[in-house]
């Protein structure tokens, strides 16, 4: 068993700490909001007051923060993580940030301390039961050594080198940007051709955004869009999907109207409400537009109740 620091306990941190301190290693946690140790504390972390003090006596130091930003601070700010690291100790961020920042935080951590980028896709409930898929960018012998501790938490992957993991995450978030906004957009135009939801979201669940269909029909139907995976994380993964592809001077034209309306629902206040939430944003704005049917707005359709932010 190992001695692991734990920085990060949002959505997706809190669960993955608990399945590490379940599966018997000596884990110590760090949040910027000190009230989300205390459950943690309940299962038997030890809790550390910075970032440099959970690196103390650690064999490996997970980072699962929001944004390239955050984990910028994390590591570098005032008693960062970085400088408390020392040759021998593994970082693994888990984080979605981008391959540049993973790469960028590599060539700036002291001699001789591995960082091994290991994101993951799956949402709350995969990080709960273990079921994570996790894409990561190492080398042979740091894969080795990182990967009984990920498998704990799913089904690790080796990508390639460092900063492959992060490359491959975004490579998947685009497809996920484009499947929800997809939806977003067939529910839009089947209810502008008065068709009933239902259908249409029976129609989909056998398309090939099956996948998402299935996993948010229940947010679509109820209006309840309480975060699993926040909007501004969607948002955020899409701007660096963008700002990896141009900066290999790829053009992702689908990409861009993706990340267009995620940008648009986050704008909208809905930042903190789960993704799917866009669907909302798509179908609000395109219900308000005139039809060519009849002169009643589609949202007075009782076959086709407004889909609300609730
Ligand atoms: P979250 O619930 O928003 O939690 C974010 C964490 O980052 C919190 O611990 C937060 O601390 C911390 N943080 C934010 N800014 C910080 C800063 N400037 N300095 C220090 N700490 C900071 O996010 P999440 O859903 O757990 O997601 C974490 C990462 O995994 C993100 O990169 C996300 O894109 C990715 N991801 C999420 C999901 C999902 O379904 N949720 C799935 C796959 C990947 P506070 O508690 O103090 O705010």
């Amino acid at each position: 068993m190992a001695k692991i620091g734990f920085l990060g306990l949002g959505e997706m941190g809190t669960p993955m700490a608990g399945r590490l301190i379940r599966a018997g290693h000596d884990v110590v946690v760090w949040n910027r909001s000190a009230e989300r140790t205390v459950p943690l504390t309940q299962e038997g972390a030890a809790v550390a007051s910075s970032p440099a003090k959970a690196a103390a006596g650690a064999d490996f130091v997970i980072t699962m923060l929001a944004t390239p930003e955050a984990l910028d601070q994390v590591l570098f700010g005032a008693a960062g993580l970085a400088p408390a690291l020392s040759p021998g100790q593994v970082l693994i961020d888990m984080s979605t940030v981008g391959p540049d920042e993973v790469r960028s935080a590599g060539g700036r951590l002291p001699k001789g301390v591995s960082l091994v980028d290991a994101p993951v896709r799956g949402s709350v409930p995969q990080a709960t039961s273990g079921r994570l898929d996790i894409f990561v960018g190492a080398t042979d012998e740091d894969y080795e050594r990182v990967r009984p501790i990920l498998e704990s938490l799913g089904s690790p992957r080796h990508a390639g080198g460092p900063g492959s993991g992060a490359g491959m995450k975004l490579v998947a978030n685009l497809v996920l940007g484009a499947a929800i906004v997809t939806l977003g957009e067939a529910l839009s135009l089947g209810e502008s051709l008065e068709l009933k939801r239902d259908l249409v979201l029976d129609t989909l669940a056998d398309s090939p955004i099956g996948p998402i269909v299935k996993a948010k029909r229940a947010n679509v139907e109820s209006g309840d869009f309480s975060p699993s995976f926040k909007l501004r994380h969607a948002a955020k993964d899409l701007r660096l999907v963008m700002e990896a592809a141009a900066a290999r001077g790829r053009e992702l034209k689908q990409a861009r109207a993706d990340r267009a309306w995620l940008d648009e629902a986050a704008e909208t206040g809905a930042a903190d409400l789960d993704f799917s939430t866009v669907v909302a944003t798509i179908a609000g704005k395109q219900a308000s537009a005139p039809t060519s049917s009849s002169k009643r707005s589609p949202s007075a359709d009782p076959l086709t109740p407004p889909i609300r932010i609730s």
